[in-house]
């Protein structure tokens, strides 16, 4: 049976721009071809089980010939595939899109469109600036900069300055100078507004204020490159007072995001919607110990402990996994007292249906520790990674407080050294790096050689023990006040918070 193509507008690069069908259609697909503007984060929403082929690549230059592309699609979808045709902004806004879509017809193999938000309008609205407005002008016109191979520019200068509205030129980089000179002989007045939106939405992007016959030199004097838009007409004024976008705290920021895979998501997006450049590096992945015999044998005869205490969320999972195996549920908790390391944990046990008895004032192990030792009587499980902190034990033990440790979780050190990441660290690209535990501490020391030069960033701690490992390292630190991912943010923002921020381009 013959597959189907759907072509998703990827949006102009902020993955939150990608449309909700679009992103149906990616979870869904088998196969995903793609181009050059879509950005890595849309790319990351990819399922890992889909085959990926990139077509924008610049092998020697050459990006794959749109009828190669046409042949791809319709071998893939012919081949019976779930195929996203994946493209930057909107596939029908120069994207060649209807070609694509034609070649299918033709074929007969069906197809689906999911327009997607056109950098023509939302690198504009990133950089301030309403394409219309009432005071400035009533039309939009989007326009190519781009010729036909061996063709000159084909636009009708005349008509487009008689029509008064907002232009917005693409693919217009390289041909500015001649579009400028082309609406001036046309009679436009020289000091209209103009401007361009440089990696527009992206954390990345800068504008470029002027007026048409300042463009050129402004644009120049900023290095102004490729993806980029022009946008010429009165609404340009707007910029500076619009430009929400490159005001937001960690616009600019390159922060580096180092937690578990599974839990990077939360803390990666709140940083992202602070404008934050986020590079998620997940160097440690924790893994259940299961089975787990020890944790089974404290389980049958949990009415020995008075506390159980979990350090984390993946405790608490591996715990309740264990449960069901041995088809029980949360009734078997009843008689235990239950203690959470702090608010992810104690919301891991919510989750389940089960209040937290004790939660410290200070969401660390020491302080766990200082808690139960105050609270119990009887004896404490404790569930946690098989790397956990001795502050928790030596705190319980100091009180003599009888306890069981049973590692249910370890921690993999996922990457290898990687010199590139390195490389970025010492050349002062990574504004910050986070750490959430002493286990991310050691993932990315193991990623960036323990002997590299911290000198030119500053590890964010979610907490003391974590920071006393960055320490250890010679690694800059700042604490969060809580240990919580939002205490965390917040030391993000604060630790940036009034710094210039970095107007001339860094160049790799
Ligand atoms: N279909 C796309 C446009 C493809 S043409 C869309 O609807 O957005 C490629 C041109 O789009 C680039 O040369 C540039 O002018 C513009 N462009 C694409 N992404 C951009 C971005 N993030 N910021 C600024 N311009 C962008």
């Amino acid at each position: 049976m013959s597959g189907k193509v759907t072509l998703v507008g990827a949006g102009p690069g902020d993955p939150g721009l990608l449309t909700v069908k679009g992103r149906a259609a990616l979870a869904a697909a088998d196969v995903v071809v793609y181009d050059r503007l879509v950005s890595p984060a849309v790319l990351d929403l990819i399922p890992g089980t889909a085959r990926q082929i990139d077509v924008g690549k610049e092998a020697s230059r050459h990006p794959v010939p749109q009828h190669r592309i046409n042949q791809i699609l319709l071998e893939e979808a012919q081949a019976g595939h779930s195929v996203v045709r994946l493209k930057g902004g909107d596939p029908f806004v120069f994207g060649r899109g209807g070609e694509e879509l034609e070649t299918l017809a033709r074929a007969g193999v069906a197809f689906e469109e999911v327009p997607g938000v056109t950098s023509a309008i939302a690198a504009a609205a990133y950089g301030g600036i309403p394409v219309t407005h009432r005071d400035f002008s009533s039309s939009l016109h989007i326009v190519t900069g781009h010729a036909r191979e061996g063709e000159p520019l084909s636009i009708d200068f005349d008509a487009l300055v008689r029509a008064r509205g907002t232009l917005v030129f693409l693919m217009g980089v390289t041909a500015m100078p001649i579009i400028v000179q082309g609406l001036l002989e046309a009679g436009m007045d020289p000091d209209t507004p103009a401007a361009m939106v440089e990696n527009g939405t992206l954390p990345s992007q800068r504008r470029c204020d002027a007026t048409l016959s300042t463009l050129p030199r402004q644009a120049a004097a900023m290095d102004i490159h490729s993806p980029a838009l022009i946008v010429v007409g009165g609404v340009c004024a707007l910029g500076k007072e619009l430009c929400w976008f490159e005001r937001l705290p960690l616009h600019g920021k390159r922060i580096l995001v180092t937690r578990p895979r599974a839990r990077a998501g939360t803390l990666s997006d709140k940083l992202r919607s602070l404008g934050a450049d986020v590079v998620e590096y997940p160097c440690i992945e924790t893994i259940p110990i299961l089975p787990c015999p020890a944790m089974e044998a404290a389980l049958r005869d949990l009415s020995a402990y008075e506390w159980l205490a979990f350090t984390s969320p993946t405790g608490v999972e591996t715990f309740w996994f264990c449960l069901r195996e041995l088809g029980r549920d949360a009734r078997h908790l009843c008689g235990v007292k239950l203690a959470a390391i702090g608010p992810g944990t104690a919301k891991a046990l919510a989750d389940r249906g089960i209040t937290a008895d004790l939660v410290p004032g200070t969401y660390d192990a020491a302080h766990l520790g200082g808690a139960l030792a105050d609270a119990a009587r009887g004896k404490v499980l404790l569930l946690r990674a098989a790397e956990g902190s001795a502050a928790l034990t030596d705190a319980l033990a100091r009180r003599g407080i009888a306890y069981d440790d049973i590692a249910v979780y370890q921690t993999l050190y996922l990457f290898p050294y990687t010199r590139a990441l390195r490389k970025e660290l010492e050349a002062g690209k990574i504004d910050a790096v986070t750490f959430t535990s002493a286990s991310t501490v050691r993932g990315f020391l193991s990623t960036v050689g323990a002997d590299a030069d911290f000198s030119r960033t500053v590890g964010l701690c979610i907490g003391e023990q974590t920071a006393g490992e960055a320490r250890k390292h010679g690694i800059p630190v700042r604490v969060a006040e809580k240990a919580t991912i939002d205490s965390l943010v917040e030391l993000v923002s604060h630790s940036f918070l009034g710094e210039q921020r970095k107007e001339s381009k860094e160049k790799p």
